[in-house]
């Protein structure tokens, strides 16, 4: 791979960005900046910062975009190359601001129909440790333990049936703007990805561009 290349991954939730991420790190060896992730983090830790935005999260809103970009520039430090963004920039304004300190050469806009990502959603379970399952795609060895450290998984709070459909509609509002933005920007590469298939398909579809 390219040097200088930093990719954002985007998609409505329950495309598979999360999955794809953790593949693409291991093979690429990416410093991942997944928002969603940090956020639940500060969430567990019950820090000043997690206690603000828990409702937020619950309800399947968008976080404040300002401070969005602000835990993004401290998880970048002074890193310019091989970053990759899982599920961030979700609205123009952020984009905007990320365009200021760092180059983004690559943009996966993942595809899934609606009524798949209710049934992903439908059955996704996540445990602390931060590995995710799906009892449809990728299940637990035993019974809703995590393979990893054996705690018993969770659901989240904004993968309610209800939520989901709010937040692919904030999706579409919201970010899909975002891939417009980057159109406009001859530098960028902006790639639809089938994102309805196998995890292995649609990772060799993304590695093979960044290849
Ligand atoms: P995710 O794990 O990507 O589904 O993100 C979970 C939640 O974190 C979202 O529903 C938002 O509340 C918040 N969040 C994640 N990334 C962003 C972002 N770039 N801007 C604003 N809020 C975000």
């Amino acid at each position: 791979m390219e040097k200088g290349l930093n990719t954002v991954l985007l998609g409505p939730p329950g495309s598979g960005k999360g999955v794809q991420a953790e593949l693409l790190k291991k093979k690429f060896n990416f410093k991942v900046i997944s928002v969603g992730e940090i956020l639940r983090i500060e969430v567990r830790k019950k820090s000043n910062i997690g206690k603000r935005i828990e409702k937020v999260i619950d309800s399947g809103r968008l976080i404040d975009s300002k401070m969005a970009v602000a835990i993004v520039k401290k998880h970048v430090g002074k890193r310019k190359n091989n970053l990759l963004f899982d599920g961030f920039p979700r609205e123009v304004y952020e984009a905007k601001m990320l365009d200021k300190f760092i180059k983004v050469s690559h943009v996966f806009v993942m595809k899934v129909p609606e009524e798949l990502i209710i049934k992903r959603l439908s059955s996704r379970y996540e445990c602390y440790c931060g590995m995710t399952y799906n009892l449809t795609s990728k299940k637990p060895r035993h019974d809703l333990m995590c393979d990893k450290c054996g705690r018993k998984l969770y659901r989240r709070e904004d993968d309610k049936p209800g939520l989901i459909r709010k937040r692919i509609n904030i999706y579409k509002r919201e970010t899909l703007p975002v891939v417009l933005h980057y159109k406009k920007n001859s530098k960028t590469k902006v790639i639809g990805i089938n994102g309805a298939r196998e995890i292995r398909d649609v990772f060799n579809d993304v590695k093979k561009v960044l290849e």
